[in-house]
């Protein structure tokens, strides 16, 4: 792995699982100081923070327990990364949440936690990283969105409300740095092999009276051309290029990694 992100520092919010592990855990490898976040049972969270230390070449990765749904834990969060990093370069917004049900039944709670969790606390995160980004002259931030911030898909309304949010949310702060050294952009992967996605394949077998295997193929990637899950890593390495060389032209972009979603 090249060491591109030598001297780098990064915060990858939900990063003890699925693709912000797999972000932190390049990003690592390509020379950057990373803190994670995120939840989990206590064996999870210290195997994530285990797995990205050894990459950072020994000892637990800095970790912090904020809950994004909470607009002081993240600021608290991004001041903690600040000092124990000593700086913010990169900001990766991944913390996500999913809830699949009619609109009409859709509980109140889950909608407020979806908007909370995949969008608010995006804003709340950008807003304390960027001054010191400014300050330094330099700065990354990627929002992983979704192909759900650029189509609909039945029984997802807070999170396609939520995602399409994220994606018009990085094009206002695109447009804010425009002039300067940093960039912000949302990438936006379609079906991806982690926990979140792998937890709808049970239910729509069962809504289906399908197996497991028919219903992720005629039913969860029925929208993918490529009829593949997108790996972890396929996103590590998008994200990884966003902060290295000859990224600095592209600001405001939603990158598609989707199996061909969106040509259809
Ligand atoms: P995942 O469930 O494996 O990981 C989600 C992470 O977010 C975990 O670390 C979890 O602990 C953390 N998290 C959840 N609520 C949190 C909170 N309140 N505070 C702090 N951390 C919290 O899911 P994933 O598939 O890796 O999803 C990561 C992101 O990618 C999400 O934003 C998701 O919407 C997006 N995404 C996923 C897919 C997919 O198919 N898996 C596709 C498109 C976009």
């Amino acid at each position: 792995m090249d060491r591109t992100l030598e001297g780098r520092t990064a915060l990858i919010t939900g990063s003890t699982s699925g693709i912000g592990h797999g972000i932190a855990l390049l990003m690592a490898q390509a020379g950057a100081k990373v803190m994670l976040n995120g939840f989990g049972k206590p064996g999870e969270i210290a195997a994530a923070r285990a797995s990205v230390g050894v990459a950072m070449g020994g000892g637990d990765a800095p970790y912090s327990d904020a809950d994004v749904s909470k607009p002081d834990e993240v600021r608290a969060m991004v001041a903690d990364a600040q000092k124990t990093l000593g700086s913010l370069d990169i900001l990766v917004n991944n913390a996500g949440i999913q809830y699949v049900s009619p609109i009409e039944d859709f509980p109140d709670a889950k909608w407020d936690a979806i908007i909370a969790i995949n969008m608010s606390s995006n804003f709340h995160a950008i807003k304390a990283a960027l001054p010191g980004m400014r300050a330094r002259n330099w700065g990354r931030i990627i929002n992983v969105a979704s192909a759900h911030g650029l189509a609909g898909s039945p029984f997802k309304s807070a999170y396609v409300a939520a995602k399409h949010g994220v994606v018009g949310m990085t094009k206002v702060v695109a447009l804010e740095v425009a002039t300067t050294p940093i960039t912000c952009n949302a990438i936006c992967p379609g079906f991806v092999r982690t926990p979140l996605a792998e937890a709808q394949v049970g239910p729509l077998a069962a809504k289906h009276g399908v197996s497991e295997d028919a219903a992720l193929r005629d039913h969860l990637l029925v929208k993918q051309p490529s009829r593949r899950w997108i790996e972890v890593d396929e996103v590590g390495r998008m994200a990884l290029w966003l902060c290295g060389p000859g990224s600095g032209g592209v600001n405001g972009a939603a990158l598609s990694i989707d199996g061909g979603w969106m040509a259809a």
